[in-house]
């Protein structure tokens, strides 16, 4: 909604100013240098700011306000003098008048910063879902109206086994509770019931509580008890808007930072060109995964892959189309593990498969199909063959000499002609 705003001021030089004042902050104005041409174009407007000299050419401010208000007697603009005069000596009479504020002439920093921060509140929104739950139905019925003004989506029930059921099938931006309901429940059987969603990130939203319980110590047991902020009934309609536009605010700031901060976890662990997991993150996941395996008991096997004479890829067709290459030897080998599975670049152009509840001759078996794939894969046309060496995880070995063990497999694979699979057996470890 825009807002409006009349000016009605003599002088060309202020006209201007106030104007420049209140477009920056978007709102848009009537401007006038006469009260007979105000009164007559605004007989029909609805304005939020009245902004009115004191001196006027053929009236005064105060005079203009009361005519003003025969066709507006309703109206609540916000009603300011603006004056040359001292403003301590004529408030008394402005406000009797029936302005609200008065500002000096002299004084056009103070209006800007007062407009600016009325404004601020003015569109104050409450964009978000809201669950309120209250048992009054009359205190339910003006809430849900005020807080529809401010276009929040308000869900309310009466009771907690309501509650928990709309709590629980949607998300909600605020949980908005009365203290004592019917039926002997209370606003802290709501809290309990949210912050036990202890795994989820329902348990972080706020709750306001709206309580007409006097003792203090009670009151502070509510936010002791979990509840993010409480508020006392029968409560300011401005400050249940301010409070509860702060808790959704503040939800909103930490889910942006929280997913700031996943995109940088992400971003720091991927390999840029495949999207492959990277060396870095190969070597945090890897013995994780490991453990897992010795705790549940399932079998793991590890794949290092090499490309064969990649170099040549890059000297003939150059670099550009060796990152090309690359790429799809990347999604050959995402395309060929389960979601379970861990595929990493750990190298210039070696991967590596981590397979769980994969025993040696399935690990053979899929690691044979992805050479397969691979050299029919053909990135830019190029026939490319991968040697591959296989290891499976046994009780002594900790990620370290698992790698080593299929990184030797791949020296044998190599040694023996290439594009092969080679299997790790004990032997390879005195070769090397
Ligand atoms: P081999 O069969 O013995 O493995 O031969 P190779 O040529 O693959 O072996 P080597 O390890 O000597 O060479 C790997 C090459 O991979 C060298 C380097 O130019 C290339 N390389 C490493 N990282 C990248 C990259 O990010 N992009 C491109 N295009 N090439 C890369
Ligand atoms: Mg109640
Ligand atoms: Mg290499
Ligand atoms: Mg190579």
């Amino acid at each position: 909604m825009i807002l409006k705003a009349l000016i009605l001021e003599s002088t060309g030089y202020y006209r201007s100013l106030l104007h420049k004042i209140l477009s920056d902050i978007g709102v848009e104005c009537d401007i006038y240098s006469t009260g007979k041409e105000a009164l007559e174009a605004a007989k029909n407007t609805e304005y939020a700011f009245i902004l009115v000299s004191r001196y006027l050419d053929d009236t005064s401010g105060e005079l203009f306000l009361h005519h003003y208000r025969e066709n507006h007697p309703l109206g609540d603009a916000l009603t300011i003098m603006i004056t040359a005069d001292d403003v301590s000596e004529i408030m008394l009479d402005a406000n009797k008048a029936g302005f609200k504020l008065v500002f000096n002439k002299k004084d056009i920093d103070s209006i800007q910063a007062f407009l600016t921060s009325v404004l601020n509140n003015r569109t104050l929104n409450l964009k978000g879902n809201i669950l309120y739950i209250e048992d009054q139905k009359s205190v339910a019925l003006a809430t849900i109206a005020l807080f529809e003004g401010y276009q929040a989506n308000v869900e309310h029930v009466t009771n907690l086994a309501e509650a928990k059921e709309k709590f629980s099938s949607k998300n909600y931006d605020l949980v908005i509770t009365d203290y004592y309901l019917d039926n002997n429940e209370t606003g802290e059987d709501i809290i309990h019931f949210i912050r036990s969603f202890i795994d989820s990130d329902k348990a972080r939203i706020p709750i306001l509580v709206v309580s007409g319980e006097t003792d203090q110590t009670k009151r502070t047991a509510f936010l002791r008890n979990g509840a993010n902020d409480f508020i006392i009934k029968p409560y300011d309609d401005d400050e249940l808007i301010v409070r509860s536009s702060n808790l959704i605010e503040n939800k909103k700031v930490f889910e942006q930072s929280k997913k700031q901060q996943q995109d940088l976890t992400k971003l720091a662990m991927t390999d840029q060109l495949t999207g492959l997991y990277n060396r870095h993150s190969l070597f945090d996941i890897g013995p994780k995964y490991l453990s897992d395996a010795k705790r549940h008991d399932f079998s793991v096997s590890l794949l290092v892959f090499d490309l064969d004479h990649f170099k040549n890829v890059n000297d003939t067709h150059g670099h550009g189309v060796g990152d090309i290459v690359l790429k799809a030897v990347g999604q050959v080998l995402n395309d060929n593990c389960r979601t379970e599975d861990i595929v990493a670049r750990f190298g210039g152009e070696e991967f590596v498969m981590l397979l769980s509840h994969c025993d040696i001759d399935f690990a053979f078996t899929k690691a044979e199909s992805v050479r397969k794939a691979i050299e029919e894969s053909k990135p830019n046309g190029l026939t490319i063959t991968v040697s591959i060496g296989v290891a499976a995880f046994s009780k002594d070995d900790d990620f370290e000499s698992l790698f080593d063990k299929a990184d030797n497999a791949v020296y044998q694979a190599k040694e023996s002609g290439r594009n092969k699979v080679v299997i790790h057996s004990c032997k390879f470890n005195t070769v090397m």
